[in-house]
């Protein structure tokens, strides 16, 4: 019984996936039999783990895991509850505290993601008579909450302030007389780091615009936090524009290795958040482990070893970048641990990634929809527990990679499948 209607069902779905993997769009789970770390076990191989956004080598730190399993003794697995039915655990009013201390903001929230984070925010703060202007590449937590926002949704081509400024001049200008005395609001929403890309926003210049077209300024720090500037609070605090910024957002499971998100900001936006942002409201709390390991990773962060750990970082990133120079593969540049090597069709980054994995390498193919169709790329991520063995050995490869393509490629045949289109990759650095 149960199995006719399955079966029924199944075929429903089958032509959607069946146009998924013609278009060499199908994804499967590949089962880690590891934690998440610089090297990972995928059945009975290790890889050299190039794919995490675990940029400091957090996730499987000893004092971050020595502070889940106190937290997990002391407050048990489970939060019970939303935080406002069953109450608020120690560890999650302690990390918003140290969160906002870190940020040098005077409040801070926490989410379960940071998916649910930018829902959350976005939708609170917007509704049908407001205004959302997003950069192209945003993440795509930002598009969908724009969307369920109801706001009107304008979209600027990458980092372009041209596009921006014209579309806030004619946000000032647009929808004043629909609600008699209050002006729309409006919001821009960009990256400091862009995820797929590793470039970084003109965070000045965008918010010298959103002052003087009276704009609210949020900026998403996923890829930045724990990465950038003195104390390494992000791009936001390295470029000192913090007090500027009305909603600071990131997410606590990349460089903080843990899980979950936030919002930093002013008191009254916070107290907002907590009232109206449906994501915090309607949802079972974090467990208190993560809040435990998320407050372990920012002192770590803040600490001499936190800059050790940065350093260390940069210094693989200035390894890695010196040594593409040896392969045929191009990454535009940039200053981030994201190193995009674009590849342009889709089933060319499989057979790629294939090959790398073939070589104990791993470090998958980015396709449509998390970047655009044609764009696929090898998004290589580096973190401060690789090892100069693991750099060279990735290099190495790299530059086989492209040799056994090259061999391969009959006289004229440019587009290979393994070939990183050179014209594409010139196109990214424009
Ligand atoms: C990863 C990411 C998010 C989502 O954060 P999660 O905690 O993984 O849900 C949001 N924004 C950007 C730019 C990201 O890269």
């Amino acid at each position: 019984m149960r199995h006719a209607v399955y079966s029924e069902f199944e075929r429903d779905l089958a032509p959607e996936l069946d146009a998924i993997r013609a278009q060499g769009l199908h994804r499967v789970l590949r089962e880690i039999g590891s934690p998440q770390s610089a090297h990972v076990r995928i059945g009975r191989r290790d890889f050299i783990n190039f794919s995490a956004n675990d940029y400091l080598g957090l996730a499987n730190h000893p004092r971050v895991r020595a502070a889940a399993i106190r937290a997990i003794q002391c407050y048990g697995v489970g939060a019970g509850a939303s935080r406002l039915i069953c109450g608020s655990l120690s560890p999650h009013q302690r990390l918003e505290e140290d969160l906002a201390e870190y940020k040098d903001t005077p409040a801070a929230l926490t989410f379960s993601s940071g998916y649910a984070t930018a829902l959350g925010a976005i939708t609170a703060l917007l509704g049908r008579d407001d205004i959302i202007v997003i950069d192209k590449l945003v993440h795509a937590c930002i598009v969908d909450a724009a969307r369920l926002s109801g706001a009107q949704l304008r979209v600027y081509r990458h980092n372009d302030l041209n596009h921006l400024e014209a579309i806030l001049q004619w946000a000032a200008k647009t929808g004043a007389p629909a609600r008699a005395n209050t002006r729309p609001r409006v919001l821009v929403v960009t990256e400091s780091v862009f995820s797929m890309d590793g470039d970084i926003a003109p965070l000045r210049e965008i918010v010298g615009l959103k002052h003087r077209y009276g704009a609210w300024l949020m900026v998403d720090e996923a890829h930045a936090t724990g990465l950038y500037g003195e104390h390494r609070r992000g791009l936001v605090d390295e470029f000192s524009l913090s007090p500027e910024v009305e909603i600071q957002m990131g997410t606590l499971g990349k460089a903080l290795g843990s899980c979950g998100g936030y919002i930093c900001g002013a008191r009254a936006l916070i107290d907002l958040l907590i009232n109206r942002a449906r994501s915090f409201i309607f949802s079972t709390a974090p467990l208190p482990a993560h809040a435990a390991a998320a407050r372990a990773a920012i002192r770590i962060v803040r600490s001499r070893l936190g800059e050790r750990l940065s350093h260390r970082l940069w210094q693989r990133v200035h390894e890695v970048r010196q040594g593409l120079g040896n392969t045929r593969f191009e990454c535009p540049p940039g200053h981030s641990p994201i190193l995009p090597l674009i590849v342009g069709p889709e089933q060319a980054a499989l057979r790629a990634a294939l090959e790398l994995r073939r070589h104990g390498i791993h470090l998958p193919a980015i396709r449509y929809p998390s970047v655009a169709r044609n764009r696929a790329r090898l998004r290589l991520t580096l973190s401060a527990a690789h090892s100069p063995g693991d750099i060279r050995q990735l290099l190495t490869v790299l530059a086989g990679l492209a040799a056994f393509n090259a061999q391969r490629q009959p006289r004229g045949a440019r587009r290979s499948t393994l070939d990183p289109q050179p014209s594409t990759l010139r196109a990214s650095t424009g």
